[in-house]
């Protein structure tokens, strides 16, 4: 037996052994674990999939081993994934410190600071929220206004950030912020990071309409940072941030996976709503549901084939906003497919007069569209494909100034 197939049977039998049944099946409402300082087991099983991944180093499978990773190569990294996906495992914690800021400090960090905020993000103990957006500044991120003076030894950070998610959950955050105002838009910027804690943050729940919301306003009001806090050049942070932007693009082409309660199959839920099309829009509706299937099929083998270019030394960075925009736009077809199939059999809220089905569907579908503007609306990766991969000049605007694309 070669050896990456002995180690295709020791991870299996590791996975069968230690991920409990429960842990198996699709995550319900609410289910899904943060990790971080105030985690929450929805279950003692989810508790023991958490502990049983950390101490294996596998919530971070491919990160070396001295800063708390599992010490895995891309091969074996690949064999993981596939025996994760085999046995339908729930992911043991979600993280954005894990998705995103990590890989960027393995790339770009000190070693200092690789040594002290590695290790416990990867053992789960810190919970990570994103500063980048601005109540001025989305799409047009380099617009942002929040300010990191120069006072010696540390910063002083006054401004504010918005449509931060779970910002008053979080333990830290890693922030894009303005040093130096005289420079160019996008040259005086910088990327640090900072304790929740600190004197003068305050995250403000933001309502919306449904109800339910993960979004913060987070307030900063002198807020002191310690200079060894800067991640990487001063006024360098923009090509950072856009490092990290294809981290959380790779995140959030798979988050679709993980974030529902349950993954729908639209052909076998349309077979059982509607087994026998008879009228025009009932076939059309199969067709939809059909041509959705193949796109959803001819995605995964497109990730497979990135994986294995990747494997192969490839530099497959350009393709991140493909991923994410073809994933996330395929994610919301196939709901509006379902909610057009099954009508009111899809759509609920809260109480006892929905079935389960109903209010995963609805939550589903709205969490779709929300998935297509986070990380970067539609429309931005469609001017990221045209500018970086298909090497296209950029769009002028009507004031003959450059159109915006991260
Ligand atoms: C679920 C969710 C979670 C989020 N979490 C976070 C978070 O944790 N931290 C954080 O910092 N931010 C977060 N965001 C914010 C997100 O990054 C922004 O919403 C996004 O970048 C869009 O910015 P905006 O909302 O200001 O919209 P705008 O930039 O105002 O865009 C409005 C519309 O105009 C379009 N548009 C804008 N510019 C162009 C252009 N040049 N060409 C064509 N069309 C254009 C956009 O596509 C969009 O349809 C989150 C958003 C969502 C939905």
């Amino acid at each position: 037996m070669s050896t990456i197939e002995q180690f295709r049977h020791e991870t299996r039998a590791w996975l069968e052994a230690n991920c409990p049944p429960l842990m198996r099946t699709a995550t319900a409402e609410g289910e899904l674990v943060w990790g971080g300082s105030q985690v929450e087991f929805p279950s003692d099983d989810a508790r023991l999939w958490f502990e049983r991944m950390r101490d294996k180093g596998w919530f971070c499978p491919d990160w070396p081993l001295e800063y708390g990773g599992g010490g895995l190569d891309a091969e074996r990294l690949a064999v993981l994934e596939g025996e994760l996906r085999r046995l339908k495992c729930r992911p043991p914690q979600i993280n954005l410190g894990v998705w995103m800021l990590g890989p960027l400090l393995l790339e770009y960090g000190s070693e200092e600071q690789k040594r002290s905020l590695l290790p416990p993000m990867a053992r789960g103990e810190v919970r990570w929220c994103q500063g980048f957006s601005e109540p001025n500044a989305g799409s047009d991120l380099a617009s942002l206004k929040m300010a990191a003076r120069d006072a010696g030894d540390h910063f002083v950070v006054d401004g504010t950030k918005i449509w931060t998610s779970y910002g008053d959950k979080s333990d830290w955050m890693y922030a894009l912020v303005r040093t130096n105002p005289k420079a160019a838009k996008h040259e005086g910027i910088s990327l640090i990071v900072l304790d929740m804690r600190s004197p003068g943050v305050k995250a403000a729940p933001i309502d919306l309409i449904s109800g339910k919301s993960a979004f913060c306003q987070v307030f900063f009001d002198g807020v002191q940072v310690p200079k060894g806090q800067l991640i990487g050049p001063l006024d360098g942070g923009w090509s950072l941030a856009k490092r990290l932007l294809q981290h959380e693009r790779k995140a959030m082409s798979k988050f679709g996976e993980i974030s529902l309660p349950a993954h729908f199959h639209l052909l076998p839920l349309l077979r059982e709503y509607l087994p026998q099309p008879s009228t025009q829009g009932e076939h059309a509706l199969y067709a939809r549901a059909v041509a959705n299937a193949m796109d959803e099929h001819a995605y995964g083998l497109t990730v497979q084939r990135m994986g294995e270019e990747a494997r192969a030394g490839e530099d497959v960075s350009g393709l991140m906003a493909i991923m994410k925009l073809t994933h996330t736009e395929q994610e919301r077809d196939k709901f509006e497919v379902l909610l057009d199939a099954l009508g009111v059999h899809a759509l609920g809220w809260q109480g006892e007069a929905f079935s389960d089905q109903q209010l995963a569907i609805t939550r589903g579908w709205l969490n779709s569209y929300a998935l297509t503007i986070s990380g970067g609306a539609s429309e931005v990766q469609l001017n990221v494909i045209a500018k970086r991969v298909l090497g296209l000049p950029e769009a002028k605007k009507a004031d003959g100034q450059k159109g915006a694309a991260v």
